[in-house]
């Protein structure tokens, strides 16, 4: 999507986005590279420069927003069910958690446009000091798989409402939700330029991006590998101001004196939630000795009664992990978990022959070395 229109990519060249529950291609993506980069590049400096955006009031650029924040609660459904076919995550989680909270962050953005000012400073003499917070220009935003339209939207929400524009790079697993997002926000008055959407692979079009001498300023949310590539791209091109969020491997903590129900309940869900490929997964668990064996019982009991499947199937609580190479890592982790001598509790296996279903899996004894080991989303 650049300059407002949907083109193919200047090589020719597209990619399949594929269905983590079968495998099988949803559809062929253009595939974008530096050249369309640039293109898109160009067309956000034009809309910047030339362009209505950062000219109109701030009140303006709001209204914008909320139409928006309103088409994306128009069409709720049609744009989870893109979330839940290209991700695998719950189709009821995507409408009615995600794609619900998403219109409510394009509110909030919206609200922010006309609130954003200098200060005056007093001055030791007959001076008059103020501050004065401008757009910055072309924003480039690179974003991850795991909740595709929630990163979009907490990429493009605040550089719209400070009046920049946009050349954002999707994830290449998840290209859909966002493409069709960006179509509404023209239908919602945005002009054309401001928000322009690569989809294509990291090493190529995020490279160009990150490395662009006309872009102002980087956003990246992934992985910390990536996060140190991106950084040196920038330092070696303009030296472009940057921010990173990136990955973890987060501990939880069970006290003696908890309320061990309610505990198993949450560090299940902050570890198996959104198929555990969450930036701050609780993926460690330490319990207290005094109730450490009552956590592990209770804790094995709700994994195994977690329901796994088909994500668009009513009472679904987790669906496929997003592709053959996070299913394949998270299997080699549970191997390498069981040839350390951790004690595997529950699951371990993939569900079914069929997609990138894992059993929800569960260990107990676990080296305190194994814990610090990284293992991604
Ligand atoms: P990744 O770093 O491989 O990919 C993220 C994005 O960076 C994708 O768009 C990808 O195409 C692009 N990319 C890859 N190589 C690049 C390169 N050389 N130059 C420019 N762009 C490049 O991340 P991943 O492992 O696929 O997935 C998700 C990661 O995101 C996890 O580590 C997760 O913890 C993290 N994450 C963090 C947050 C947060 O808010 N901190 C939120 C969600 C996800």
């Amino acid at each position: 999507m650049i300059n407002g229109k949907f083109v193919d990519a200047a090589s020719g060249k597209t990619f399949p986005t594929l269905d983590p529950r079968t495998g099988e291609v949803i559809a062929h993506v253009a595939e974008g590279d530096a050249e369309d980069v640039n293109r898109a590049v160009s067309a956000a400096r034009k809309a910047f420069d030339e362009g209505p955006w950062p000219k109109m009031t701030a009140y303006e650029r709001s209204m914008v927003l909320l139409r928006f924040a309103d088409l994306l609660e128009k069409h709720n459904d049609e744009i989870a069910t893109l979330e839940t076919w290209d991700n695998g995550k719950p189709f009821e989680q995507a409408a009615k958690i995600e794609l619900p909270m998403i219109a409510r962050l394009f509110r909030y953005y919206a609200g922010w446009a006309d609130k954003i000012h200098g200060l005056t400073v007093p001055a030791d003499g007959p001076y008059h000091i103020q501050t004065l917070h401008e757009p910055i220009g072309v924003a480039g935003q690179i974003i991850p798989w795991n909740f595709p339209l929630l990163m979009f939207a907490w990429k493009i929400g605040p550089a719209l409402a400070c009046g920049n524009t946009v050349v954002l790079k999707t994830a290449e697993q998840t290209p859909l939700s966002a493409l069709y997002a960006t179509k509404l926000l023209h239908e919602a008055g945005l002009p054309e330029g401001v928000v322009n959407v690569i989809s294509g692979f990291g090493p190529t079009a995020g490279a160009a991006l990150a490395r662009h001498m006309d872009v102002d300023k980087l956003a990246f949310t992934g992985s910390t590998e990536t996060g140190k590539v991106i950084l040196e791209l920038a330092a070696k091109s303009n030296l472009k101001p940057v921010t990173l969020e990136l990955g973890g491997k987060s501990p939880f903590i069970v006290c003696e004196d908890a309320d061990v129900d309610q505990a198993v309940e949450l560090a299940h869900f902050a570890l198996f939630f959104n198929q555990g490929q969450c930036c701050c997964s609780g993926s460690r668990t330490y319990v207290h000795e005094s109730v450490y064996d009552e956590f592990l019982e209770k804790a094995k009991a709700r994994a195994l009664k977690r329901i796994v499947g088909d994500p668009f199937k009513k009472g679904i609580e987790q669906g496929p992990q997003i592709d053959n190479k996070q299913f394949e890592k998270i299997l080699k982790y549970i191997r390498s978990g069981i040839e350390s001598g951790a004690t595997l509790e529950t699951g371990g296996e993939r569900l079914g022959s069929k997609g990138y279903y894992i059993q929800p899996t569960v260990f107990s004894n676990v080296k305190q070395d194994r814990c610090h080991d990284y293992i991604g989303p």
